[in-house]
């Protein structure tokens, strides 16, 4: 190469390295109900392209401050979820909840780390004793995204049942089923239910902390019980009819009827994961991917307690 090309592929690599946009989630509030916005997450794995945006977070503006729930899988994604809130609202924000102990729903705590941060006790101590290595895990899985990012524990745990901020009245709900520590927070006077990640919708449900299948099917009937005008679950769209309970109730049935058949007739783990998955669930995605996970993590149980 003679000196002139060398010269200007020098330069061409430089202008790429300099004009590289910064990683952006791009997050947009989106409006649900009265003084109530969503920032909606994609429905796929986490990956190095989505930075971890899987997730849907939220936040309640009252007369007093501002509610934030869960904080989402990274400091740059809090972050950005603060300033979008900011943008909105110039009320204080005065309560951070993390809902559950899974990496993309607590991650982003750093950006509020001004503010008291609550979850179920349980919780709290589940993060104490895996948030680490959740976050490592999140550096494999997403990369640059992640930069800066602590796992940084609640600093408060939830010790009552409802939250009264000005004329919101928050129903705090303590329920098990996804990770054997999950918070469902019902804005009484909105309407809103944030199911966290006992509900998923249109997208498959995941289980490697599940204490079983069968209380978390149950536990969504209670679920089915509270007079909501909004679902925000934890991933997927909102909804405003039972249709995402249903799909849970169904989809619970059907892996668990599956698992305890397999297990009867004798198959192997190997020979259960490329069973038929229902058509009903055709429209759920990522159900293949989870169904194999949950098979990994729940099947050897199923054999020991039905074989
Ligand atoms: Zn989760």
């Amino acid at each position: 190469m003679n000196i002139k090309k060398a010269l200007v592929l020098g330069m061409l690599l430089s202008c790429q390295s300099v004009t590289a946009a910064p990683l952006s989630y791009d997050l947009q509030a989106k409006k649900v109900a009265d003084n109530t916005w969503i920032f909606k997450g994609k429905l796929e794995d986490f990956s190095n392209k989505n930075g971890g945006n899987i997730v849907n977070t939220g936040f309640i503006e009252t007369e007093v401050g501002v509610v934030v729930i869960d904080t989402g899988p990274s400091l740059r994604y809090g972050k950005e979820m603060r300033k979008a809130i900011e943008q909105i609202t110039d009320k204080p924000i005065k309560y951070v909840f993390n809902t559950h102990h899974h990496p993309d729903h607590f991650l982003g705590n750093q950006a509020f780390s001004d503010i008291d941060i609550y979850s179920l006790p349980k919780t709290k101590s589940q993060l104490a004793q895996h948030g680490n290595a959740f976050a490592e895990n999140m550096y494999r899985l997403v990369g640059d995204w992640m930069r800066s990012t602590e796992a940084q524990l609640p600093t408060k745990t939830i010790d009552t049942t409802g939250l009264k901020l000005g004329s919101h009245h928050l129903k705090l709900m303590p329920f098990s089923g996804h990770t054997g520590s999950d918070l469902v927070i019902f804005d009484e006077k909105t309407g809103v239910l944030f199911a966290s990640d006992m509900v998923f919708y249109q997208r498959a449900l995941t289980t490697p902390h599940t204490p079983g299948i069968q209380l978390w099917r149950d536990e969504i009937s209670k679920l089915k019980a509270i007079n909501y005008k909004v679902l925000i679950p934890g991933h997927g769209p909102i909804s405003a009819n039972k249709a995402p309970l249903d799909q849970m109730s169904a989809y619970l049935n059907w892996l668990d009827n599956t698992l305890i058949a397999a297990a009867k007739a004798g198959l192997s783990m190997n020979e259960v994961i490329k069973l038929p998955i229902s058509d009903e669930f055709a429209g759920i995605k990522l159900s293949r991917y989870e169904f194999v996970r949950t098979v990994a993590h729940l099947y050897p149980g199923y054999e020991e307690r039905f074989f």
